[in-house]
């Protein structure tokens, strides 16, 4: 016997594919919006679509954005001598929480990962390396403290050595293995303030 319509099983469903959403979680959102006007769930549903289509990756740091170049690029009070690259665009975030960073931002999408086969040419290195001129005097790795982290730190640090940058490692003040989206605040300025020379 089936509990639901089709059409809601299915609504259901879907809820429950996102990540940290279980079936009963699903369930209670899916009857929250089904009990909602029709016009408040098209708004949802257009607000979705809308992000979705309007996203794209800032030409600069490469962070998600809807804008060509994105909110901390285009701050002229930003300090664009220090680029702070990190994996993922919820580190930008994580960062900026702490308000610990004047900087830019540099978002690979990814870590190098021989075991996953992700190599450097798969994750945004050509455009961190285009990015280093004269005016660029500093570039802290934030990449997550795991072993793939570590190694995409000192490919970085090789593959910029020659460019006359000095390039840190933010410090262990967070957990080792641990993510950077998860630290508090307080840990993440403790590692930032920290870092170390790594080139
Ligand atoms: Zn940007």
């Amino acid at each position: 016997m089936a509990f639901y319509s089709e059409s809601v099983a299915a609504l259901i469903e879907k809820f429950s594919s996102l990540p940290g959403v279980g079936k009963k979680s699903a369930q209670r959102v899916a009857f929250y919006l089904l009990g909602q006007s029709s016009e408040e769930v098209e708004a949802f549903a257009e607000t979705i679509l809308n992000a979705k289509r309007n996203l794209c990756f800032c030409k600069v740091c490469q962070n998600m954005s809807d804008k060509e170049i994105c909110d901390v690029c285009a701050n002229p009070s930003r300090d664009p001598g220090v680029i702070c690259v990190v994996e993922d665009p919820r580190d930008v975030v994580s960062i900026e929480r702490s308000l610990e960073f004047h900087g830019r931002y540099h978002v690979l999408h990814g870590v190098i990962s021989p075991s996953r086969n992700i190599r450097p040419d798969d994750i945004r290195l050509k455009e961190l390396v285009a990015r280093i001129d004269g005016s660029v005097r500093e570039v802290i790795v934030a990449t997550n403290l795991t072993v793939e982290g570590e190694t995409t730190a000192m490919y970085i640090a090789k593959l910029l050595a020659p460019l006359g940058v000095t390039v840190s490692r933010i410090a262990h003040g967070l957990p080792v293995g641990g993510d950077i989206i998860y630290a508090d605040e307080i840990t993440l300025a403790k590692a930032l303030a920290g870092r170390t020379v790594i080139s």
